[in-house]
């Protein structure tokens, strides 16, 4: 593999683009937003720059690898040369199916599609296309460049080939990968999902503080962050969509925390918004 596309330049695109350009691949990043797409060049621009500073790359690495991105929002600019695209637009299964449909006509016939979805059916996606053996969904961790893992999750008609392949790129970008087979939230996010949510429910209880709730959570439980920092960052209408999937999906455990529905509908989004559980401003 040599050509990667990203689409979606968000919190997620933006962070396996920077990944995929640091490991040496020449990076498409697509996004129908202008804006998004000025966001991620600065973001992806500032983590190298920051990269050079702690000096884990010299300059010249990182400007070769600055210089391996394009941005476009043009989807067959973006696709057409690609060996794998990654979907990472909004948790939305119309539209991951939309822009699935549209990519199949587009890349060439040995190109993996790959979602990045959180928990919903690839499947489902896959099944859409002409080349179901060739999709799957990688589940990449936010902060991408931090994150070690990524669950690759196998729909019904996925090959071997494409799994293979599919870890083969993993290890490339340096990351550790699990073979997952198809079910709502995978391994990972039904499980992140409740933590974050029972970690909501006791907020509304007045169990304790966000801050000690999370403190509790953190040294307590030894997870590396608080799970109200953590749907924080990674954005509460993206949670909110996850859950409400898994909810469809799994049942009444799911069930979106009343606190969470609301912070969405003020606008309050975690990080990317300035204010969440936590105040960013
Ligand atoms: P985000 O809201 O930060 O970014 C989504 C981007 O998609 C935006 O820039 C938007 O302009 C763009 N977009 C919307 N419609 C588009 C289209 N038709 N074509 C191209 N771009 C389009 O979302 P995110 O947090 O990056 O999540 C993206 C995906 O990754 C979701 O499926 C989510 O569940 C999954 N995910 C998120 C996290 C996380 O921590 N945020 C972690 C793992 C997986």
């Amino acid at each position: 593999m040599e050509i990667v596309s990203v689409i979606g330049s968000g919190t997620m695109g933006r962070g396996i683009a920077y990944t995929s350009a640091a490991a040496g691949f020449t990076t498409y990043v697509q996004d129908i937003s202008e804006k998004a797409l000025e966001t991620c060049r600065s973001y992806i621009e500032k983590q190298f720059n920051r990269a050079v500073e702690k000096g884990e790359l010299d300059r010249e690495a990182a400007d070769a690898a600055i210089n391996r991105i394009r941005y476009t929002t043009q989807l067959e600019e973006a696709a057409k040369d690609a060996d794998i695209v990654i979907e990472a637009v909004l948790e939305i299964m119309d539209l991951k199916i939309e822009i699935f449909k549209q990519l199949d006509k587009i890349v060439k016939p040995s190109a993996i599609l790959a979602t990045n979805t959180s928990t919903m059916s690839p499947t489902e996606i896959a099944a859409q296309t002409s080349r179901p053996d060739r999709c799957l969904a990688l589940h990449f961790f936010n902060p991408v460049p931090r994150m070690k893992l990524i669950e690759v999750v196998c729909g019904l008609e996925t090959s071997e080939e494409t799994i293979e392949r599919s870890f083969e790129f993993g290890k490339a970008l340096g990351k550790e990968c699990v073979k997952i087979n198809e079910f709502p939230g995978f391994a990972t996010s039904r499980m992140n999902c409740l933590i974050g949510n029972e970690a909501m429910n006791m907020v509304m209880e007045g169990v304790g503080t966000v801050e000690d709730i999370d403190k509790a959570i953190k040294l307590g439980l030894n997870h590396p962050m608080g799970p109200l920092a953590l749907a924080d960052l990674v954005g509460l209408d993206t949670r909110l969509r996850n859950m409400e999937y898994l909810h469809k999906t799994l049942g009444e455990k799911y069930r979106p925390c009343p606190i969470l529905v609301k912070y969405v509908k003020a606008g309050r989004l975690g990080k990317k918004s300035g204010k969440g559980f936590y105040n960013y401003n």
